[in-house]
């Protein structure tokens, strides 16, 4: 509990030991009657202070102003022991839920705990403990077993076990060593590792996270705005109500006054909407807190909401359906050898972060001297050229090689071809082929089964490997040889073909060249650990450890909290519409009504809470 929830908690019980005595001492009616105003003065007059500001200030229709008037129309109505124990109840309710409301908030955080206290720095052979915000690009940490990995960087010594769990809610371990990229927020499971660091604190994948997490309630969802207007107007249309209530029956039938005016005031207190307007953003807020426990994490509740609708899904291939590490098949050069063939290969892909790039550096192996080569173009969707050793070399698909005009021919193997031309002269194409995710057939399977009505699979590669690929795990349309500017026009022809308006269209990308395509689908969904940071600030959900099965599992989580959302809508509205109906025949006291209203905002924040475990089963 919070200091200011303790001060709550004293004022709740002076307030209730003022009004015990109050009702039970046999004293003078005076006594009695100054201990219940005591009471309720203890327990209220924050609320009733709130109601005059709001007034001051023109923002008049909110609980306190409903509760000011019904309490201070009791003691009117010489109810004075009505009056006390409304305020009470209504503040116990208060306190419940603003106990409930910091207990899912810190449970977020805790699943969260991913933000590093320390860095160790090496300096001339002593270990010192550093702010990690203080640790310089390049500079070697030391981290020890057991220790979180505090920044971004590439290991350099050591052999070890990390666990990735907090960041993607994978289980399993993953080995490293020296060579291995290593992000912020793992854990150190065994050995000592000496890191170093590629990212300053702020760029580096913790921070970005919890920046993440921590802006995802600006971003509501449509019933959270609902739930704003529909108190915009509910609370004056309940007091216009309440007002009709008090003065036709007495004006036009001759009723007393007394009851009706009672009648009224117990409406005004019914009326309080605050079940709903806090159980509502409790179960978005929840639902995101629970997704990212499973490595998904959802930039605001409208695309959590919006999941639910998915209608079709567009997968980029390179990297998202397959895992973008390509192995060399076939070497075929025309006069060079087939090892300066793929060193220059390897040479113009030098500093790319293309999936193909990567896995030709991987396959020549060797150092390679970065002062060869200048001059590099990367030309999306077709390859690179650069200049080595004063030559011009273009590597890249057939497309590429007409523009380099180069007389090229197709290989008769399948898979990804990157064609080499020097000096448009063609000189040979080297054969690497790509692996299909494990869970990825999967993936598409489960999508199926949620209801999703199409599957797209969209490609830069060739006609051959494409269409393979997407008959292999069994995707409804496929579309090769597509450059990015391809890419926005299909998804743009894929929104237009929408069965309903409010069917969603997702894009999940690795996020190499797909940026413009995440930003256009009504979800842009990125592979957060291949992918480029570009990509993931374009993107609406994060999926941690690129395994496009957490697709299905944001699906599900996104259905789950809605329904536990409009079960929460229900289940308000029909008590406060039954309550209401039978405070205005006079069938229920103003205490029955509080206690009432009480119940549900505590059933509703206890239902909501339920969202934080949501995709648990
Ligand atoms: P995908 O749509 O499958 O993610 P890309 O749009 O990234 O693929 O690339 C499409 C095609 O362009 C690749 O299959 C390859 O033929 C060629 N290409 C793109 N970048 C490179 C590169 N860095 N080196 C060689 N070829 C490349
Ligand atoms: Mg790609």
């Amino acid at each position: 509990m919070t200091g200011k929830q303790k001060k709550m908690l004293i004022r709740i019980l002076a307030s209730a030991v003022l009004l015990a005595a109050g009702l039970l001492l046999p004293a003078a009616e005076g006594i009695r009657s100054a201990l219940i105003i005591a009471a309720y003065a203890v327990v209220g007059w924050d609320v009733v202070w709130k109601a005059v500001r709001n007034i001051l200030r023109g923002q008049v229709f909110d609980e306190n102003f409903l509760m000011a008037v019904a309490t201070i129309g009791a003691f009117c109505l010489r109810e004075f022991p009505e009056a006390a124990e409304v305020m009470l109840f209504y503040q116990i309710g208060e306190l419940f839920q603003s106990y409930a409301v910091g207990r899912s908030r810190r449970s977020i955080t805790e699943l969260m705990d991913i933000r590093p206290d320390s860095a160790n720095i090496e300096r001339d052979g002593l270990l010192e403990q550093v702010d990690p915000e203080e640790v310089a690009v390049g500079d070697i940490i030391v981290v020890k077993a057991g220790e979180k990995i505090p920044l971004d960087g590439v290991v350099v010594e050591g052999n070890s076990s990390v666990n990735t769990a907090a960041l993607t809610g994978e289980s399993l371990p993953r080995e490293v060593s020296a060579g291995s990229e290593v992000i912020s927020g793992c854990i150190n499971q065994s050995g000592l590792l000496r890191i170093q660091v590629q990212k300053g604190f702020e760029e580096s994948t913790v921070s970005k996270i919890l920046e993440l997490v921590e802006t995802s309630s600006s971003k509501k969802a449509h019933a959270e705005h609902f739930i704003t207007k529909f108190a915009r107007y509910y609370t004056p249309a309940v007091v216009i109500g309440a007002a009709l209530l008090a003065m036709v029956p007495p004006l036009l039938l001759g009723e007393s006054w007394s009851v009706w005016v009672q009648r009224a005031l117990t409406f005004l207190v019914i009326s309080c909407p605050c079940a709903l307007v806090i159980s509502i953003p409790l179960s978005f807020f929840g639902g995101i807190g629970g997704a990212s426990r499973h490595g998904i994490l959802v930039k605001g509740g409208n695309y959590l909401e919006a999941l639910a609708r998915t209608e079709t899904v567009v997968f980029d291939k390179t990297g998202t359906l397959t895992r973008g590490t390509f192995q060399v098949t076939a070497v075929h050069p025309e006069e060079y050898s087939r090892e300066d063939l793929l060193e220059l290969a390897a040479l113009a892909e030098q500093f790319s972060d293309h999936p193909i790039s990567r896995s030709l550096r991987g396959a020549y192996g060797k150092e390679l001297d970065p002062s060869r080569v200048s001059g590099v173009k990367e030309i999306s969707g077709h390859g690179i050229c650069a200049q080595i050793d004063g030559r011009e070399v273009c590597a890249g698909n057939g497309k590429l090689m007409d523009q380099a005009g180069a007389s090229w021919h197709p290989c008769h193997r399948t898979g990804t071809t990157v064609h080499l031309a020097v000096d448009g002269r063609y000189e040979g194409h080297i054969v690497i082929s790509d692996e299909i995710k494990p869970d990825a057939a999967e993936a598409i399977a489960s999508l199926k089964r949620q209801g999703v009505r199409k599957t797209v699979m969209l490609t830069g590669d060739s006609k051959r490997v494409g269409e393979s690929t997407a008959a292999a795990l069994g995707i409804d349309e496929a579309h090769t040889e597509l450059l990015p500017d391809g890419k926005v026009e299909q998804v743009e022809r894929l929104l237009g073909q929408k069965a309903s308006p409010k069917g969603q269209l997702v894009f999940v990308g690795d996020g190499i060249n797909d940026a413009p395509v995440l930003s256009r689908a009504d979800i842009g969904i990125a592979m957060g650990g291949l992918g480029s940071d570009a990509a993931i600030e374009a993107a609406d959900i994060v999926l941690m450890d690129d395994q496009p099965s957490r697709l299905a599992l944001a699906i599900r989580i996104s259905k789950q909290t809605l329904r536990i959302v409009k079960q929460n809508i229900a289940f308000s509205l029909g008590v406060k519409g039954l309550v209401l109906l039978l405070g205005a025949m006079g069938l229920a006291s103003m205490q029955a009504a509080i206690f009432a209203d009480v119940g549900v905002m505590v059933l509703a924040v206890l239902n909501a809470s339920r969202t934080l475990r949501v995709g648990k089963n």
